[in-house]
């Protein structure tokens, strides 16, 4: 088993990257002693309207919050791809690259949990990386559907030694944190303050962005 280099996997809209996202991917990282967690921003998010930032912004403002951030990637690889993004491709992207032995651990939020049957071919997730979900704050046991349900009640980690490369389910420790980027968009709009929102690196080039649209 390749724990060494067992890696992090944490995809999201990013529209934008905010406190909450970091803190998470660092926690991540921290909690399971992985040497990489690449960020993935998605390009064509398959269950959502389209993004409020261009997928080029969403990019570089990933880029600019993991700068400072040891063993956090930004992964453009979603972003590059044509087309809608589902996370089992991505997934499957990243195992072929890695090989069999090398442990994945995809990280959600527990609202993207609520949501994990709808998702393509959400089963097959467990056949390519372990899941790890960070919990939100209103999250219940109760609210999943019933067949995600049975995966959570199955599939808890019971390797604390690391001996698999996918396929369980753990919590992250960290305490819930009541942020989202929906938040930081109607703050934007109504002209409200998000700094203490966003990563230090992200609130120039946010900006900068922002007004540059403005007044073109
Ligand atoms: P939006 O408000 O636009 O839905 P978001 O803040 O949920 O955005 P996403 O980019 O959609 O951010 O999230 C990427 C992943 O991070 C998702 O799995 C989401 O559940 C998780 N996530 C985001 N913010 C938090 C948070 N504060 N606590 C736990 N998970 C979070």
């Amino acid at each position: 088993m390749n724990i060494s280099s067992a890696i992090g996997v944490f995809g999201g809209t990013f529209d934008p990257i905010h406190i909450g996202h970091l803190r998470l991917a660092c926690a991540l990282r921290d909690e399971l002693g992985l040497h990489e967690v690449r960020l993935i921003p998605t390009g064509e998010p398959p269950h959502r309207q389209p993004p409020y930032l261009p997928a080029r912004v969403r990019l570089a403002l990933v880029q600019a919050a993991v700068r400072d951030h040891a063993g956090l990637v930004a992964d453009d690889r979603e972003i590059c791809r044509q087309g809608y993004c589902y996370t089992v491709d991505t997934l499957r992207e990243i195992r072929q690259q890695v090989g069999a032995t090398t442990a994945l651990y995809l990280l959600i939020g527990g609202d993207s949990l609520l949501q994990l049957h709808t998702w393509r071919e959400w089963q097959q997730l467990f056949t390519l990386a372990h899941l790890v979900v960070a919990t939100r704050p209103g999250f219940a046991i109760e609210h999943l559907a019933p067949e995600v349900r049975h995966f959570w009640q199955t599939r808890q980690a019971d390797d604390f030694a690391k001996q698999s490369a996918a396929g369980t389910i753990r919590t992250l420790s960290l305490a819930p944190l009541d942020v989202s980027a929906t938040q930081i968009r109607a703050k934007l709009q109504a002209n409200e303050d998000v700094s203490a929102l966003l990563p230090p690196a992200v609130r120039e080039p946010l900006m900068t962005y922002l007004h540059c649209k403005k007044t073109q």
